[in-house]
């Protein structure tokens, strides 16, 4: 089956649709992108999902039944190693939804205070599901290793980054130019899976 030349991107979060834009964007697929911001009448898609990969297959589903279109959907977060994984799959709802991420981010902090460089160890996840209105499936995933710091740095990406530490460099994700976030980051490479996934789908 041959489908419009139109890619919905299911998430009303603008700046992970601007990241998954510009990386789906530099690929050249010669696709429309469209995203939840163009369809109001969009249900929030609550994430009962136990892992990120449930999650991003929820908001993809969600998306094909409300558009009709081929619809790309990602799931990720920040797992630390020293809080059993947490935030996990809990990073957007972590301390309540109304806690800025200035405030989540000073508590995870405070948690990790005094705890030795070797035992920071974290990563970003990302899932990404690709869904089409026939029902085909395609899981991809993304993984980003890196430490907790002892600081927020920079203002540059979203969520987390401020905290993320590149532990070859020092440099904290959130200082990183959109360009060399999207090469190394758990978002870049589930997209760059997800691409291969397109090009076979139209
Ligand atoms: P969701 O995928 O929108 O459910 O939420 C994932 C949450 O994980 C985001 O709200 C951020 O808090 C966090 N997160 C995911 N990806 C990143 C990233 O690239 N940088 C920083 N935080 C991230």
């Amino acid at each position: 089956m041959t489908f419009e030349h139109k890619l919905l991107i299911a998430t009303t979060n603008l700046k992970k649709r601007g990241e998954m834009a510009e990386i789906l964007g530099a690929a050249d697929l010669d696709i429309a992108l469209v995203s939840l911001a163009d369809f109001p009448s969009a249900p929030e898609v609550d994430e009962t999902g136990a892992t990120f990969l449930e999650n991003a297959y929820l908001k993809a589903a969600a998306a094909v039944d409300l558009t009709g279109l081929v619809s790309i959907a990602d799931d990720g977060g920040l797992c630390i190693d020293a809080l059993g994984g947490s935030p996990g799959v809990h990073s957007h709802r972590f301390l309540g939804m109304e806690t800025s991420f200035a405030d989540k981010m000073t508590r995870i902090l405070q948690m990790m205070e005094g705890l030795p460089d070797p035992e920071r160890t974290c990563r970003f996840q990302c899932a990404v599901v690709v869904l089409t209105p026939d029902g085909r499936r395609f899981d991809c995933m993304g993984v980003c290793e890196g430490k907790v710091g002892t600081e927020m740095r920079g203002d540059r990406g979203f969520g987390y980054d401020p905290i993320f530490v590149l532990p070859e460099s020092g440099i904290h994700m959130a200082e990183l130019s959109p360009h060399e976030k999207h090469r190394i980051s758990h978002r870049g490479k589930a997209l760059a899976q997800a691409v291969t996934a397109l090009r076979t789908i139209y």
